[in-house]
């Protein structure tokens, strides 16, 4: 199932509404549809769910079902087929049959509550949300122009900023931001899809963190390799030149065990001598090892 699918089953379940609500939200449903007037009012959609409450709630306004079809490429279709029941919707929801229905009726947003649930309908026949681990998109694609400002309008008294672009003939108000992404599924009653935003985001920062420290700990290793290297080169050298046995006991005790051991770390090295020594005194030694093995010529 798509991440649009989900995002609509859960909004569809949020069933308990009040009546100004369940009119407000049949009111967007009905209107973000891909048409909304006397000679066509219908909606297509790939979420079943939709198809059914738009097929119900016209029901309920003309008394007759409006004909739902499945086509076999996964899209439903619900067409209102006689202009009277059209006339009714029209009537039902204040709109002349010359005004057609592209702009925001607001005397069908009643209250406060109203607006959130205008938005539910409007979201569920027309907009797409992306999953988030593709990428954070969520478009209310809508065919006309002031239909869309109204839209913008509306959001803005929601405190949702959206940018409106152009495309392929529709008016697509879209948003890029998880943050805002989240906040709107969360108006729209649909927190769990919120949640598994956030859940994803998480799971993206850990992964880039570990791999962040991964590449760190590697370039680590590489540099105490390095490091070992040159330190048993100083030692060969001392040796070569008969100075390894004028060195202190303490250098030579360390020297020895790095010559046989070149992969351990300065903790445990420091571990192995007789008087253990820290990580930091270890390294301060080979130090001395290394600058009297390049001052001895
Ligand atoms: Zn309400």
């Amino acid at each position: 199932m798509s991440f649009t699918s989900a995002v609509k089953d859960e909004i569809c379940s949020t069933a308990d509404m009040q009546t100004c609500c369940y009119h407000a939200m049949t009111y967007g449903l009905l209107l973000c549809g891909r048409s909304f007037g006397s000679t066509s009012m219908m909606l297509v959609t790939e979420h079943e769910g939709t198809a059914k409450m738009y097929a119900s709630a016209v029901e309920k306004i003309t008394g007759r079902a409006p004909v739902l079809k499945g086509a076999e490429s996964g899209k439903f279709s619900v067409s209102v087929t006689k202009k009277e029941d059209r006339l009714k919707v029209l009537e039902h929801f204040g709109v002349s049959e010359r005004m057609v229905g592209v702009r925001i009726n607001r005397s069908n947003l009643a209250e406060e509550c109203c607006l959130a649930s205008f938005l539910k309908g409007a979201f569920l026949a027309c907009a797409t949300v992306t999953h988030p681990q593709k990428s954070y998109q969520l478009d209310f694609i809508l065919p006309f122009l002031h239909l869309s400002d109204d839209m913008l309008k509306l959001m803005q008294e929601l405190e949702i900023n959206a940018k409106m672009t152009k495309r392929k003939g529709s008016y697509v108000i879209y948003f890029k931001s998880s943050e805002m992404i989240e906040d709107i599924l969360m108006l729209l009653g649909a927190q769990s899809s919120a949640l598994e935003i956030m859940q994803v985001k998480i799971e993206k920062d850990v992964r880039n963190r570990i791999n962040r420290k991964v590449n760190f700990e590697t370039a680590n290793i590489d540099r105490s390799v390095d490091a070992a290297m040159g330190q048993i080169e100083a030692i060969r050298k001392l040796r070569a030149s008969g100075k390894f046995d004028g060195l202190p006991e303490e250098l030579r005790e360390l020297a020895t065990l790095r010559e046989e051991n070149p992969e351990s770390s300065l903790k445990e090295l420091g571990s192995m001598l007789s008087v253990s020594l820290s990580r930091s005194g270890v390294y301060h030694r080979l130090n001395r090892i290394v600058s009297i093995a390049n001052s001895e010529d």
